[in-house]
C-alpha cells in the first residue's frame, strides 16, 4: 500500500489503533505496507470536514484518481483535479505525509520500473499486431511498483506514447486494463 514498493512487510492499521482502538481488529482496516510508509504515517490520520479519511486507501479507491506519477522526475505527486482546478486534497495529503515525492530509494525503483514498462509499450507501438495476453504478462512481470494503473487508468493513458498505443491496439489495451487494474 501507499508507495507501491513491493516490500509489504508490516501490518498497518489504516485508522491508527491508538486513537481508534475500536477498529483494531476489523479486517478492512488492516493493510500491508512497508516499514517506511508505516513509520511516516504513525498515528497521523487527517480527516476532512466530513470526518472522512484524507489519506488514500488503495484497497478502497483507485489511487490514480488522486495521485499522479511524474515520468520525468519518477516521483508521485498529487493529481490535478479539473473540477476544483487544484491538486487533489487527498492526493496531496497522502504524498506529503508519506513523503512519496522525496524518497530517493523509491525514486530509483520507480525509474527502473518505468523504463521497463515504457520499453514494452514502445515495442507494442512498433508492432502491427500485438498478442494481448503476452503483452499483459510482460507488463505484469515488469511492474515492481504497482505503476501499471497509472498508464492504464490514470493520467498516463492520455500522454504520449500511451495514448497512441491505446488508439493503435484498442483490444490489447482493454485486455490489459481488465486484467491488470
Ligand atoms: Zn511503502
Amino acid at each position: 500500500m501507499y508507495c507501491g514498493d513491493s516490500h509489504g512487510t508490516d501490518i498497518e492499521h489504516f485508522w491508527p489503533k491508538t486513537p481508534y482502538p475500536e477498529r483494531m481488529f476489523r479486517w478492512p482496516n488492516l493493510l500491508l505496507c512497508c516499514s517506511e510508509c508505516g513509520r511516516f504515517k504513525g498515528n497521523v490520520f487527517p480527516l476532512d470536514a466530513g470526518a472522512q479519511p484524507l489519506l488514500v486507501d488503495p484497497s478502497e479507491v483507485n489511487p490514480w484518481d488522486f495521485i499522479d506519477f511524474n515520468p520525468d522526475t519518477c516521483t508521485f505527486v498529487a493529481r490535478y483535479d479539473l473540477a476544483t482546478e487544484a491538486p487533489s486534497a487527498r492526493g496531496a495529503k497522502t504524498v506529503d505525509l508519506l513523503q512519496l515525492d522525496r524518497r530517493e530509494a523509491l525514486e530509483a525503483g520507480y525509474r527502473k520500473t518505468h523504463r521497463r514498462i515504457l520499453a514494452l509499450f514502445e515495442r507494442a507501438l512498433q508492432q502491427s499486431d500485438v498478442d494481448p495476453d503476452a503483452l499483459c504478462q510482460d507488463l505484469s512481470e515488469a511492474d515492481d511498483h504497482g505503476l501499471l494503473g497509472w498508464y492504464l487508468t490514470g493520467t498516463g493513458q492520455h500522454l504520449s506514447p500511451f495514448r497512441e498505443i491505446r488508439a493503435k491496439h484498442p483490444k490489447a489495451w482493454d485486455v490489459c486494463v481488465a486484467a491488470l487494474t
